[in-house]
């Protein structure tokens, strides 16, 4: 083949691309709208469908019971119960989980192991730190939750192919 005729194919090719839409995002600005929340429900035994990002501790439910904890033991051991100082009745001792993403592998099992409906995950997977130590969330930071200000974009699909607008 000669220059002129792979030229004229190259360009031909990425013409037929231009009328076609967009399958790749400007990360970061532009992100994927997620499925929400992944929950669990202990009392039906059912999980709630959602995307598995940094977890979501509800303080007020935690009892300090630990199985989350116990339950992430012979998976990555990222949970370690730690004391806050807050009174909380039905958490005598004051101890809640405190996640260190460096370890975490977000298979969700503490959320299912939660029988108190304290614990969820995210949609939240910017995770990124300059340091091992700026990946371990208290239980304080655990507790708020993310704020995703950029604008989030949905995904379709449309004959086998996957576009957004
Ligand atoms: S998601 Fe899995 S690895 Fe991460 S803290 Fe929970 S049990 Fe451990
Ligand atoms: S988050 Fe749930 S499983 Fe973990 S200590 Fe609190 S109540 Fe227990």
């Amino acid at each position: 083949m000669s220059i002129v005729t792979g030229t004229f194919r190259a360009l031909a090719a990425a013409l037929k691309q231009l009328p076609k839409k967009r399958m790749t995002l400007r990360y970061p600005e532009t992100q994927l709208e997620m499925p929400g929340y992944y929950t669990y429900d202990p009392k039906l035994g059912v999980a709630k469908p959602g995307y598995k990002g940094r977890h979501i501790l509800w303080l007020d439910k935690c009892t300090g019971c630990q199985l989350c904890s116990i339950a992430c033991e012979n998976i990555s051991q990222a949970i370690e119960m730690v004391k806050v100082n807050r009174a909380q009745p039905n958490n005598k001792k004051s101890i809640f989980p405190q996640v260190d993403y460096a370890k975490c592998v977000f298979c969700g099992f503490c959320v299912d192991a939660c029988p108190f409906y304290a614990l969820g995950m995210t949609d939240d997977f910017n995770l990124v730190a300059y340091t091992k130590k700026e990946l371990v969330y208290s239980p304080e930071k655990l507790a708020v939750p993310p704020k995703v200000t950029r604008p989030k974009v949905k995904v379709k699909f449309e004959k086998d192919v996957a576009f957004h607008e």
